[in-house]
């Protein structure tokens, strides 16, 4: 998934270089490699936003229905693959007709390892110790956007981090005309990739629809989600970015 991930970003960017990072796992007590990949697309803009999502999924179904298959991993259609989806679909978007910022991709692993919040959020964490300061003027985070019936409420760890960037995204979607996707009402706090660079200082928003039964089973499967929803989530961030005033 890895080398397939770098392969597809190189078809839009030549600057793709993948992190490494390693950690101690408690189920196995054994030290598992991870691998965050980075794909750079510089337009020659003053400023860069940082767009990301996990690509790594839960090795555990810890919430399964089913006690005999919480050992096993989940395949994470909408929990990993969406937010991957809609950030490669971007990348060909912006190669094709560049937006007025620069654009840092950021596939992240590690962010589902767990079984608790102590060992997720892995490869965030290692990117943000690691990004030059100042260097992104705020992020966007994508996850569990492919629901078939999909509505992305304001997450409160984005609120409270980065108000107003939630705030213009929010009006953009609506002016756009997404606002049933994005309703104009705060949702609760979720725990996500975006702590870690918010703790850095880079103010970073989660789109997330959190209201989905099947999540962390082994039954989040692609007939859970649906391309319209994917498109809604890619439109509302590619009209966001194009609509900035970078340069
Ligand atoms: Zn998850």
């Amino acid at each position: 998934m890895r080398d397939w991930l770098v392969a597809q970003a190189k078809k839009h960017t030549d600057s793709v270089r993948t992190q490494e990072l390693s950690h101690v796992w408690s189920t196995t007590g054994k030290t598992v490699k991870m691998f965050n990949v980075v794909a750079d697309m510089e337009f020659g803009a003053k400023k860069t936003v940082l767009l990301l999502a996990h690509w790594d999924t839960r090795p555990t179904a810890d919430e399964d229905t089913d006690p005999a298959k919480r050992k096993k991993p989940i395949l994470g259609a909408n929990d990993g693959a969406s937010g991957v989806a809609v950030l490669l679909e971007l990348m060909r978007a912006f190669k094709e007709k560049p937006p007025p910022v620069n654009v840092t991709f950021l596939f992240t692993d590690g962010e589902d390892l767990g079984p608790d919040l102590d060992e997720m959020f892995l490869g965030a964490e290692h990117f943000a110790k690691s990004a030059p300061p100042g260097r992104y003027a705020y992020g966007i985070l994508l996850d569990m956007i492919g629901d078939k019936n999909l509505v992305i409420e304001k997450e409160q760890y984005s609120i409270y981090y980065a108000r107003n960037l939630v705030d213009r995204f929010w009006l953009n979607a609506r002016r756009i005309g997404l606002s049933r996707h994005f309703p104009d009402r705060s949702g609760t706090w979720i725990a996500d990739d975006h702590l870690a660079l918010n703790a850095r200082g880079i103010p970073t928003i989660d789109l997330i629809d959190f209201d989905y039964p099947y999540w962390h089973t082994t039954a989040d499967t692609d007939d859970k989600c649906s391309a319209e929803s994917l498109e809604v989530v890619g439109r509302a961030v590619e009209s966001f970015l194009r609509n900035e005033k970078g340069r």
